[in-house]
Formats: C-alpha cells, sequence, structure tokens
C-alpha cells in the first residue's frame, strides 16, 4: 500500500479523499492555490504545497507545479478527484511516466471515455443501447446533416464529443434552426474544448438521468454498485441526487447492473466509474461515462457499505477487490443535497465569508463539507460547500430525514440554495419520486414567472 498520496483537488472532495486516507494509514499531501491557503483541510494534511495564484488554470489545471509537488514531497500516487485534471488523459500520462500512480483507470479509457463519440461506439460495441442519433460526428455537408436530423426525428440535440460539465448542447425543434445551431454549437465547442467535433442525438422531453456505479480492479472483476436517480438538475447539472432508483424494480436494476458491469469487463475497466443513462420508456439509454470518483458517490456508499475512495484506492495500489457481486447487499435509501453558495432561485453564485455554520447531525446523516464558520467561500471555484446525506430504512424515512437535517443547517453571511431544497422535499411530485430532468427547470420557470407577475422587473 501507499505511504503518501498527493491530493490533486481542493474543498470537500480534497477532504472526502483525505479522510479515506487516513483511515488507512496513509499520509497526504495537500496542494492548493493561494486563495486556498487557509483551508482547514490543508492545514489538517501532512503537508502542504502552494501550486500557484487562484485561477485554476495557474494551480490546479497546472501539471508542471503538481507533478513538481509530488517529487519533492516523495508522494507515491496522486488521487485527482472530480473536475479539474481528474478526467484529463494527458496528465494521468503524466503522472504515469513521472514515476507516480495515478489514482483512476489507464490513461488511453480515459482518452476513449473523454471523447463522447467515441464513448458511445465503445460502449454500444460492448453492449449497452445509446441514444439514437448520427452515428459518429456529423459531417460538414448540410443535406447530409438534415437528412440524418430527420430519421432521427425533431426535437434532437447537438452535442460537442469533447463537452462536459454540463456545456455544449444545443436543443433543436425544427428544421429551419437546425443548421444554424450546429454552427453555433460548433463554434463554442472549439472555443471551449478545442474541438469543434459535435454529434446529434434524439432531444428526450422527459427522461429520467439514471447512472450505475462500476468499481473495477483491472483483473476483469468488475462490480456494480446499482444506481443513482440524478434528474434533479439545473442547468445540465445535478443538485439533488438519490439511491435506490424510485420504482425501480430490483430485476430491472440487476440486468442494468450487470450489462455494466459486463461491458467494463470487455473494456478492461480499472478504477471506479459510472456510466450514465438517460431512461425513458422502460428502457436505458447512455450517454455518458465519468471515469472518476463522483460528487454524488456518497449515497451509494450509504446503501451499500462501501468506501468508493478506499476501493479506488486498493485498485490502484494493485489489489484485487476483495467485493463479489453477491456480496453487495442495497440497504435502505440515501439522498444527497448539494448546498451550493448560490441564489436559491435566481442561482446566480454567492461567494463571499461565512460569518455563521452550524452542521446537522443525529443517526443517518453524514455532511461532507469544507467550510466552517469564518470560511471564505473563494470566487474562482465550483460552488458546491456542503453535501448532506441522508440514509433511512426507505425513501419516506429518508426524506424525513433530510427535512429535519436541512432545518438544522444553518448558513449564514451569503446566499445558499437551502430554501430551494426544502421546497423540493416538500414537493408532491418529488415525494412521489421518479420526476424527469427538466421538472425542476420548469419548476423555476414557474416560480420566477409567478414572483415576476408580483413584482416586475421594473417596479423598483
Ligand atoms: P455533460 O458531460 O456536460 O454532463 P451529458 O451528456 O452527461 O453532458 O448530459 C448532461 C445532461 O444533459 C443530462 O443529464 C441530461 O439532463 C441532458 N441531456 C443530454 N443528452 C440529452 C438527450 N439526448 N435528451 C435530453 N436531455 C439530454
Amino acid at each position: 500500500m501507499f505511504e503518501k498520496i498527493l491530493i490533486a483537488n481542493r474543498g470537500e472532495i480534497a477532504l472526502r479523499i483525505q479522510r479515506a486516507c487516513r483511515e488507512m494509514g496513509i499520509k497526504t499531501v495537500a496542494v492548493h492555490s493561494e486563495a486556498d491557503a487557509e483551508a482547514k483541510y490543508v492545514r489538517l494534511a501532512e503537508e502542504s504545497v502552494c501550486i500557484g495564484p487562484a485561477s485554476p488554470a495557474h494551480s490546479y489545471l497546472n501539471i508542471p507545479a503538481i507533478i513538481s509537488a509530488a517529487e519533492v514531497t516523495d508522494a507515491q500516487a496522486i488521487h485527482p478527484g472530480y473536475g479539474f485534471l481528474s478526467e484529463n488523459a494527458d496528465f494521468a500520462e503524466r503522472v504515469e511516466k513521472s514515476g507516480f500512480v495515478f489514482i483512476g483507470p489507464k490513461p488511453e479509457t480515459i482518452r476513449l471515455m473523454g471523447d463522447k463519440i467515441s464513448a458511445k461506439k465503445t460502449v454500444a460495441a460492448a453492449g449497452l443501447s445509446c441514444v439514437p442519433g448520427s452515428e459518429g460526428p456529423l459531417p460538414e455537408a448540410s443535406d447530409e446533416i438534415l437528412k440524418i436530423a430527420k430519421a432521427v426525428g425533431y426535437p434532437v440535440i447537438i452535442k460537442a464529443s469533447g463537452g462536459g460539465g454540463g456545456r455544449g448542447m444545443r436543443v433543436v425543434h425544427t428544421e429551419a434552426a437546425l443548421l444554424n445551431a450546429v454552427t453555433l454549437t460548433r463554434q463554442e465547442a472549439e472555443a471551449a474544448f478545442g474541438n469543434p467535433t459535435v454529434y446529434l442525438e434524439k432531444y428526450f422531453e422527459n427522461p429520467r438521468h439514471i447512472e450505475v456505479q462500476i468499481l473495477a480492479d483491472g483483473h476483469r472483476n468488475v462490480v456494480h454498485l446499482g444506481e443513482r436517480d440524478c434528474s434533479m438538475q439545473r442547468r445540465h447539472q445535478k443538485i439533488l441526487e438519490e439511491a435506490p432508483a424510485p420504482h425501480l424494480t430490483p430485476r430491472q436494476r440487476a440486468r442494468i447492473g450487470e450489462r455494466c458491469a459486463e461491458a467494463c469487463r470487455k473494456i478492461g475497466y480499472r478504477g471506479a466509474g459510472t456510466i450514465e443513462f438517460l431512461y425513458a420508456a422502460g428502457e436505458f439509454y447512455f450517454i455518458e461515462m465519468n471515469t472518476r470518483i463522483q460528487v454524488e458517490h456518497p449515497v451509494t456508499e450509504m446503501i451499500t457499505g462501501i468506501d468508493i475512495v478506499k476501493e479506488q484506492i486498493r485498485v490502484a495500489a494493485g489489489e484485487k477487490l476483495r467485493i463479489k457481486q453477491r456480496d453487495i447487499v442495497f440497504q435502505g435509501h440515501a439522498i444527497e443535497c448539494r448546498i451550493n453558495a448560490e441564489h436559491p432561485y435566481e442561482l446566480s453564485p454567492s461567494p463571499g465569508r461565512i460569518t455563521a455554520f452550524h452542521q446537522p447531525g443525529g443517526p443517518g446523516v453524514r455532511v461532507d463539507s469544507h467550510a466552517y464558520q469564518n470560511y471564505f467561500v473563494p470566487p474562482h471555484y465550483d460552488s458546491l460547500i456542503a453535501k448532506i446525506i441522508v440514509h433511512g430504512e426507505n425513501r419516506a424515512q429518508a426524506i424525513a430525514r433530510m427535512r429535519s437535517a436541512l432545518s438544522e443547517m444553518i448558513v449564514e453571511g451569503i446566499h445558499t440554495n437551502l430554501l430551494l431544497h426544502q421546497e423540493l422535499l416538500r414537493d408532491a411530485a418529488v415525494l412521489q419520486g421518479g420526476v424527469g430532468i427538466h421538472y425542476l427547470t420548469e419548476k423555476l420557470a414557474a416560480r420566477n414567472q409567478i414572483a415576476g407577475a408580483v413584482e416586475p422587473p421594473n417596479s423598483k
């Protein structure tokens, strides 16, 4: 086992990885930007190295600085967390070429899955169904693009092959709007991801987002840890997740889980990974695979009792998976609410100093957070400040626990989306379970319309 791991990330996930390491007797190196120098988890690490100024491009994305930090501290492995360099195949390669272990899949797997077109091709060959659409990139010729869209049927969605983080997507409802949308998405994709390749998919009007958690050791041992429902999204980004997915039958769960595990076996996958699907009319359609730990991994940990981060580390150290599929038991229900430093309804970021902070507790309540009273939420990064995760014997108990936990949570000095979560946990459709991915956007739009009717924007 490793003696020392460098954590190439920040915020709650840096703390989460640090906790796993501490339990395993592994020392940690925290790398941080100037903006994060005072963070508590930085001080809790055995060693810390400042890798640059606040801007991510100069710190958390600064590959040479991170490799040097690993060299000077004698770390043996690097955990990339999520976001930043976690799905950067060049980084994984540089880490390995420099003599360190990258805690994640092989660089070639990251590369294959990082491009959405090659990912779709690979998993289709490994037996998963994909969202119907263009087979591969959209061609240049206008008449061919029009022909493909017509065959798929409107509405369609144009997606950047190199896209991520909910960006680089455009929905098209009519033929008249198609070519312009393709041009715009290509331009945006080139600017944002350095790759203008786009493809086309059928746009599902009311699907759910359901994803399967995988663990693999690279020795063909692969297990699935069931699924998560992450349909509650705004701007294509998740804010509330749960496991298991409401109303899915144990048979459906086992079938999709086994198909994913089999696909990963065929690909030769190693590490933790998530296969994301749109679920519509009882069918699962692959959209993408994330080759890293995900923000919402704790809901799976709560219902399986498996520490996914520790498993990632063990597998990276070359150990074989000790868990067998038949040993995995799904117990009860778990929900996660992402608490963001943002306005609850307008969704605008709200960085700044937290003047009061109190986190909930009690049976079945877990809080993953790097924040505390007097912590300054920097404006340069993701707005996530805490994840409240609850576990209950069943969904009703988990909901009751989450309501109680949210009512205990205090964050003052900045805006957070706590109020929105409280509203969601009183919403009849959410209580029923199984809402689609557009539900929250529609709910917020309706809410803003009512607010606008009461107080027109120019009434001040
Ligand atoms: P990213 O890598 O940016 O997260 P994804 O391909 O995972 O992009 O898609 C993110 C979200 O966008 C999905 O969870 C879903 O809400 C929406 N989406 C993507 N593809 C489609 C589609 N074909 N039809 C409807 N919604 C889609």
